[in-house]
């Protein structure tokens, strides 16, 4: 029986006048004629979508042939559905297989017409699957974008033009402990606990309008004090008016860190953990500028400790760098905040004092000479001392440090000779 009615379906398209059959095939969406699951008719745009030439692999073929498996009960349901009253269903978005096994996304739409007694319907569709893939890609870079954003260890931060937050991202959870939205209206500037960074920004911003890898500090809500780093550029309106400013910025407390660490070890020397002898040096220069500037005074101590190769042949090495260490710090009991000490190297230290007259550095000289004296260590239930000498002199204007150094040093062998355990003092010419 229906093929008994498809028949006369068949032979009314077949017989239908050659224009109309002309403009079908002409249809720029896809379409096809069926009846009883099976296509009877389909147009050029129906094949091209199918991927293939040949009419006969598309006409006589059951149109669930051409469906998504997940798909086929909602198209069943679609044409069951529909009433003979010969208006298109709402389009729907249908996955085909095609004669090429490709997936695609075809946007559909049936009308339903009686012909003789038999329901027909033709199917109209448009290829959907460019529009899909463009979809898919920009909703994938959109995603990636925020994840970006999301899990981003840089805060993103727009202000208005009076700097109040507008905007922040969520890095700022990490970064400063707050929520975005505790953050969002609120002046950036809290967030500097020092006024003179703020300010150094400000300037910074205001000479060029924008600043790279810029040094700070932020306060984090838990109040701990973070190093940051801020790119940030100033926004112009349409008017070309001052608009706020937008930038990031980023944690860089464990940056400082290891470079405040590097700096120490690059510094210090590791026995004592005073100055080592390059550091001491590019101190004491930077003291002898202001002294040549300003107008400042600042006498100049050498130590050398006596004997100390004794030290090392009675008692051995290790017991050498004990008594070196506590040396350091009966010598440093004797200095202020501001003076300069620092190991040249061996059993050799050198003491800048700041502010320091003949008078003061030989009164220095001495109390250092009596507190090593003084030191006792221990050894095979006996316990023995030791002793240092001292070259002092004093900065004459126009000094360069190697001439303080040398008359420094002469000194000091003058102590040597004079017996040992003392200071000596040397004028300048
Ligand atoms: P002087 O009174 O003339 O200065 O005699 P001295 O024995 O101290 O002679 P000098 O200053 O030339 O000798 C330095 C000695 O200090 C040589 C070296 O073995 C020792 N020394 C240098 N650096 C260290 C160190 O880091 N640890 C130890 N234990 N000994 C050191
Ligand atoms: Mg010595
Ligand atoms: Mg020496």
């Amino acid at each position: 029986m229906p093929s008994a009615s498809l028949k006369l379906i068949e032979l009314a398209l077949a017989k239908s006048n050659a224009l109309f059959r002309r403009i079908f095939n002409l249809l720029p969406a896809g379409a096809i004629v069926h009846a009883h699951g099976r296509i009877l008719a389909a147009n050029a745009a129906a094949l091209a979508i199918l991927e293939t030439d040949a009419r006969e692999r598309v006409v006589g073929h059951h149109v669930m042939e051409f469906i998504h498996p997940l798909d086929q009960a909602r198209v069943r349901n679609r044409l069951e559905s529909m009433a003979p009253d010969q208006r298109p269903n709402d389009p729907a978005e249908i996955r085909v297989l095609t004669c090429g096994h490709e997936l695609r996304v075809l946007g559909m739409t049936t009308m339903r017409f009686e012909h003789r007694g038999t329901t027909a319907y033709v199917t109209v569709a448009i290829d959907l699957s460019k529009r899909h893939a463009m979809e898919a890609k920009l909703r994938e870079s959109e995603e990636n974008f925020r994840r970006l954003f999301e899990n981003m260890s840089d805060v993103y931060y727009r202000t208005d033009r009076n700097g109040i937050v507008l905007m922040v991202g969520p890095g700022v959870r990490k970064v400063l402990g707050y929520e975005p939205e505790e953050i969002v209206g609120r002046q950036a500037e809290n967030f500097y606990p020092q006024p003179q960074d703020r300010d150094a920004l400000k300037q910074a911003l205001g000479e060029k309008g924008e600043v790279v890898d810029f040094p700070g500090q932020m306060v984090r809500k838990d109040g701990r004090i973070i190093d940051i780093s801020i790119n940030t550029r100033v926004l112009y309106n349409a008017l070309g008016e001052f608009d706020g400013v937008e930038g990031i910025y980023r944690d860089i407390t464990e940056r400082k860190m290891l470079e405040r660490e590097l700096m120490r070890l690059a510094t210090t020397d590791p026995l004592t953990g005073i100055a080592n002898r390059r550091a001491f040096l590019g101190q004491t220069r930077d003291a002898l500028s202001r002294c040549e500037r300003y107008g400042n005074k600042l006498a100049l101590a050498l130590l050398d400790m006596d004997h100390f190769k004794n030290v090392n042949d009675c008692y051995g090495h290790a017991m050498g760098d004990e008594v070196l260490v506590r040396a350091v710090q009966a010598v440093q009991q004797e200095l202020r905040e501001t003076d300069l000490f620092g190991r040249l190297g061996g059993e050799e230290f050198c003491i800048a004092l700041l502010e320091a007259d003949k008078a003061d550095a030989m009164a220095v000289a001495g109390r250092i000479c009596a507190r090593v004296e003084a030191l006792r260590f221990p050894h095979e239930g006996e316990s023995f001392g030791v002793s240092v000498s001292i070259g002092t002199t004093a900065y004459r204007h126009g000094d360069r440090l190697e001439q303080l150094m040398e008359r420094a040093d002469r000194a000091l062998y003058a102590a040597k000779e004079a017996g040992r355990n003392c200071a000596i003092w040397h004028e300048a010419a």
